[in-house]
């Protein structure tokens, strides 16, 4: 019989931390709807993170990743996206075949620190400074969301900006607790800077998860 680490280790079972329907509120599919994934486990600590009831696996119970597929397709959604905590902190494949088979749609927002698995039709690569993101995730990156709390991350949004490809979608993202100080900057900045686009948490303003 599979010990329960293994089949941890190879995406069998994941632990999720929660599973809803609803629309996506940041960066290149803003208002579209996708079933979120939310893993636990994240161990890159930022300061400003919004999901620290994510960081500790432990807390939350490993459900098999055939369920989690099986919901999927009970929701009716056409496509998912898979965040966290730290998504790539476990092995995807599991899951990402079992979604691919039926047709679904497969987005991922990761920090990038870990290196890649699963199937993706999206990659959102929003990196971190305590961790910085592998270069092989970085050059397959389809969309960059930089979140910004100081005018200091406009050159380190340019230092990524240089390592993904010609095609990556470029996004600013406001931290929100810094959202009415940050904001003006971030406005001047792309005006100067047109490649990159605003990235607003559409989903706080309406209420949803
Ligand atoms: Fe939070 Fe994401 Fe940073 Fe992890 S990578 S600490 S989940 S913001």
């Amino acid at each position: 019989m599979e010990k329960q680490s293994d089949l941890i280790s190879d995406g069998a079972r994941l632990p999720v931390v929660e599973e809803f329907f609803s629309l996506q509120g940041e960066g290149y599919h803003t208002g579209k709807a996708a079933y979120f994934i939310r893993l636990g486990g994240c161990d890159i600590g930022c300061n400003w993170c919004d999901s620290r009831f994510s960081w500790n696996p432990n807390l939350h119970p490993t459900v098999e990743t055939k369920a989690i597929i099986d919901r999927v397709i009970e929701s009716g959604a056409d496509s998912v996206v898979v965040t966290g905590g730290e998504p790539l902190m476990w092995t995807l494949d599991i899951l990402c075949n079992g979604l691919k088979n039926k047709n679904i749609s497969t987005f991922i927002e990761t920090s990038g620190a870990y290196p890649l698995s699963g199937r993706w039709d999206w990659i959102c690569l929003s990196p971190k400074r305590n961790m910085p993101p592998v270069t092989e995730i970085c050059k397959v990156a389809d969309e960059l969301k930089v979140i910004v709390q100081n005018e200091n991350d406009f050159e380190w949004a340019e230092k990524y900006h240089g390592m993904v490809s010609g095609e990556c979608r470029l996004y600013l993202q406001p931290e929100w607790s810094r959202f009415e100080s940050i904001i003006p900057e971030i406005v001047e900045y792309i005006k100067k800077n047109p490649t990159w686009r605003i990235s607003l948490q559409a989903h706080k303003y309406m209420h949803i998860p």
